[in-house]
């Protein structure tokens, strides 16, 4: 809407001074995403004293930069969010918390060194490689889809192929020169550098959208897809063990990273990424029947994820981690198609055990090891409310337990709770 349309939502509130407050001098229409909310905190704005007003700020503007302020308030920061909410019982060393402070302000400067250190090229082509094989196998999946009909495959096959692929680190860094860094306030440091990605968000107003950025940091140990530009991203960080290993057999490889190339795939075609097409835009491509059967299928996996109880009485979130789960076992689906299909070009290695153990059961102990980690309750707990993906324990033995290829490969019996009854299985992609 245009700027006078927003004035209006909000008559109490000064959007010409604030936008010059901002350096913003001539703002262009404006996405609204929320108006009804814009239209409740006008009446905050009048019904709220301005001191109120005051020491709300003041207590955001501590908040927020706490970390980066002196002993008292570091530990006060780390007491509340770090021991109370998620029971750590102990901060982390001076050194860890400059290296994550320095990825989240200069993250592009950190990660320039960090994968001249761990990252040569030979890692990328192979990474690059697996990607290709995982799209093949996803591509050969969307062409037998018995629950999928022509022309949303069609559709499907399109987004696929208009898949954009970036691994490691951006091709184009990020120019720092303008941020001001000194040996003052380590507090000030920050603000700048927080202010400077502001202005950096700022200047892109009305140019055109630069698809070469990346939004995470090459160390970042994670991956994401971005259906606004439909693209998958695996930033070096993740590209090392236990997700990758430049050295390994390709069981290990398809197991880990395979499986978290799947996983970010798919989420060009789940309940979120579905809506975007090939370009990344906003809009239905999906048939009605197609549409109904997936939200059917979901529906199952929703149901299975709610029977999972990691501590006693909570239970995971169906509904709040569809997504993911989805994700996870269609990538896990995915990654054992890849494998099998690279398997048949190697007969050798189908036959290959290492260290007692078949490729297919090297490919699982893969994927488990993965998600291997430890959480305290009250980390459970919060997430349990806030994150999308299940906790590791489900993310691993959810997507296998649907799987009968993880049955054959250890010989699991029927009626083991790692078998799902045939009737229960999932079974999207
Ligand atoms: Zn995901």
């Amino acid at each position: 809407m245009p700027l006078s349309q927003l004035q209006e939502l909000t008559p109490d509130w000064n959007w010409n001074n604030y936008f010059k407050d901002i350096d913003l001098l001539a703002p262009p229409d404006i996405n609204v995403h929320q108006p009804e909310f814009f239209k409740a905190a006008d009446t905050v704005f009048q019904s709220t004293p301005m001191e109120d007003w005051k020491g709300y700020l003041r207590w955001h503007l501590i908040s927020d930069t706490a970390a980066e302020l002196s002993k008292d308030f570091v530990n006060e920061n780390f007491n509340f969010k770090e021991r109370i909410l998620r029971g750590t019982p102990q901060i982390k060393p001076r050194w860890k918390r400059v290296v994550t402070s320095e990825d989240g302000a200069i993250g592009e400067a950190l990660g320039k060194l960090y994968v001249g250190f761990c990252f040569p090229p030979e890692a990328k082509a192979r990474a690059l490689e697996l990607v290709n094989n995982l799209k093949t196998a996803l591509a050969d999946r969307i062409n037998t889809l018995e629950w999928m009909d022509e022309p949303t495959k069609h559709a499907a096959l399109k987004k696929l192929t208009a898949f954009t692929v970036k691994i490691g680190y951006p091709d184009k860094w990020l120019d720092y020169s303008l941020l001001q860094i000194n040996r003052g306030a380590f507090v000030l440091n920050a603000i700048r550098a927080s202010k400077f990605e502001t202005n950096r968000d700022l200047n892109k107003i009305g140019k055109p959208v630069d698809r070469t950025e990346w939004g995470m940091t090459p160390p970042t140990v994670n991956a994401y897809y971005n259906p606004k530009m439909n693209e998958i991203v695996f930033p070096a960080g993740i590209l090392q063990p236990p997700f990758f290993y430049p050295q390994a057999d390709d069981a290990v490889n398809y197991g880990g990273i395979g499986a978290v190339i799947g996983h970010e795939m798919t989420h060009g075609f789940d309940d979120q990424g579905r809506q975007y097409d090939e370009i990344g835009n906003l809009r239905d491509w999906w048939t009605p029947q197609s549409a109904a059967e997936f939200k059917k299928r979901s529906q199952v996996i929703v149901n299975q994820y709610n029977e999972y109880e990691p501590l006693p009485g909570l239970h995971v979130n169906g509904e709040l981690t569809q997504g993911e789960n989805i994700a996870d076992l269609g990538g896990v689906k995915l990654a054992y198609a890849a494998l099998q299909k690279a398997l048949d070009k190697n007969p050798a290695a189908r036959k290959e055990k290492i260290d007692g153990f078949t490729p297919e059961q090297r490919f699982f102990l893969s994927f488990a090891a993965i998600w291997k980690s430890k959480e305290r309750d009250e980390e459970v707990k919060l997430r349990l409310n806030t994150d999308p993906h299940s906790p590791a324990r489900f993310r691993v033995n959810g997507p296998l337990s649907d799987l009968p290829e993880f049955q054959k490969a250890f010989n699991v019996p029927d009626g083991s709770a790692m078998v799902r009854a045939a009737d229960k299985r999932v079974n999207i992609w």
